[in-house]
């Protein structure tokens, strides 16, 4: 191996990568629409190269990128593309992929204002915007965090703090065991994430109540129970599954009746607000306590980016935890018949590489989910894919 002195200094190893970084992003970027969406089976056996034993000798940072690119961009799952509709994953916007960038170049450790100003600036940009676009006061706190997941387990840590507070309970100093009981209401379709973190908050799963749902996965607001000061609703804005919107309006109402904390899960959903065409889907979630949502979904940020907001400050600040089908909008689920047939249809598509869509159980049916996502997404994507699921399905008999 060369040495540093060979090479150049530290700053010229850095140029060197970053255009062998640059070059080979192009090039990767170039190729997506030509490329199986899912990586082909011969990519996935080249992976193998990585397996090598822990080096004991230096490398030129260059290597490393062109490794990396070689081995690992053939097996990469091009969610960049247009025509990835598995889960609800979303594209890197130019700005937010170049911006990120500049973000590796400065290397900010942002746990604090005095770490980085400008990264505690922006992010209070950020979440002032949210609120404006979410319709809830700006004088909200929040924090930016790594996924949706995240961000319902630290809104859920505040309301667990604040519903404790009101029974004369400190969690910071008295921990949980032996706390007085909090009731937690979610919907029959609550995505796993929120029973995810509502165990990592301390609620057991035998705490938590679930509301029957209607066919489309709402929580129906007519069958909630009785709630107290000390109950916590989950409510949800976009199913994973269908899209649909829980009655946030009349949930909220009830529950505030009750002086309940309302937690809503709106990883993806919430952003219906920004468009005039949707907002209506969205009304009334702005009366909530807390909210959960991604920007690396439909705002098509870079993973990972969560964002949360409580409009209880003091509570967020305290949680353990600083924290800096109808189709009614952009989920699909198909069925092409049996269960056999549908998941025939879903691998074969996943196999024929031009899309990629995911499966799923809805309401005891199987069936495949298509998420909308990505600002890649063309007219051009929707038709080409379009095309291969029903090529597939006629062949599959569907
Ligand atoms: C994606 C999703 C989540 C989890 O989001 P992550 O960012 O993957 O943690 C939670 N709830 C809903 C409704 C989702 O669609």
């Amino acid at each position: 191996m060369p040495t540093e002195s060979r090479l150049g200094g530290p700053t010229d190893l850095t140029m060197e990568a970053l255009r062998v970084a640059e070059e080979r992003s192009r090039a990767y970027l170039r190729d997506l629409a030509n490329r199986s969406v899912y990586p082909r089976e011969s990519a996935l056996a080249a992976l193998a190269q990585f397996h090598e034993p822990f080096p004991d000798q230096r490398c030129h940072p260059a290597d490393v990128v062109r490794m990396l690119d070689e081995f690992g961009s053939p097996a990469t799952v091009a969610t960049a593309g247009g025509r990835y509709f598995g889960f609800v994953i979303g594209g890197a916007l130019p700005a937010t992929l170049a911006a990120s960038w500049l973000a590796s170049a400065w290397d900010q450790n942002s746990a604090f204002r005095i770490m980085s100003p400008v990264v505690a600036e922006i992010e209070e940009v950020v979440l002032r915007w949210v609120c404006e676009i979410f319709g809830i006061p700006d004088d909200s706190e929040g924090g930016i965090v790594t996924c949706a997941t995240a961000a319902n387990f630290t809104a859920l840590a505040a309301a667990r703090h604040a519903l404790l507070a009101r029974s004369g309970w400190n969690v910071a100093e008295d921990g949980m065991f032996a706390a007085p009981p909090i009731e937690v209401v979610v919907g029959d379709e609550v995505h796993a994430s929120v029973l995810k973190a509502l165990n990592l908050a301390g609620f057991g799963q035998r705490r938590v109540k679930r509301v029957p749902t209607d066919a489309q996965g709402r929580m129906r607001a007519d069958r909630l129970p009785k709630l107290a000061k000390n109950s916590l609703v989950c409510i949800q804005a976009g199913n994973v599954n269908t899209g649909s919107f829980d009655p946030a309006a009349e949930v909220c109402r009830w529950a505030h009746d009750h002086e309940a904390w309302v937690h809503v899960d709106g990883a993806f959903g919430l952003w219906a607000a920004a468009s005039a065409n949707y907002r209506h889907l969205v009304a009334g979630f702005e009366m909530a306590d807390s909210w959960a949502t991604d920007a690396h979904k439909w705002p098509n940020a870079n993973y990972d980016c969560g964002i949360v907001l409580a409009r209880d400050a003091a509570a967020l600040r305290e949680a353990g935890y600083e924290v800096l089908n109808d189709v009614v909008i952009n989920q699909v689920l198909v069925s092409f018949g049996r269960a056999e047939t549908t998941q025939e249809v879903m691998r074969r598509v996943q196999e024929d590489g031009i899309c990629w869509c995911g499966g799923t159980v809805w309401q005891g049916k199987t069936a495949m989910r298509i998420s909308v996502s990505s600002w890649a997404t063309s007219e051009e994507d929707v038709e080409k894919s379009l095309a291969a699921v029903l090529r597939i399905a006629r062949q599959v008999g569907a």
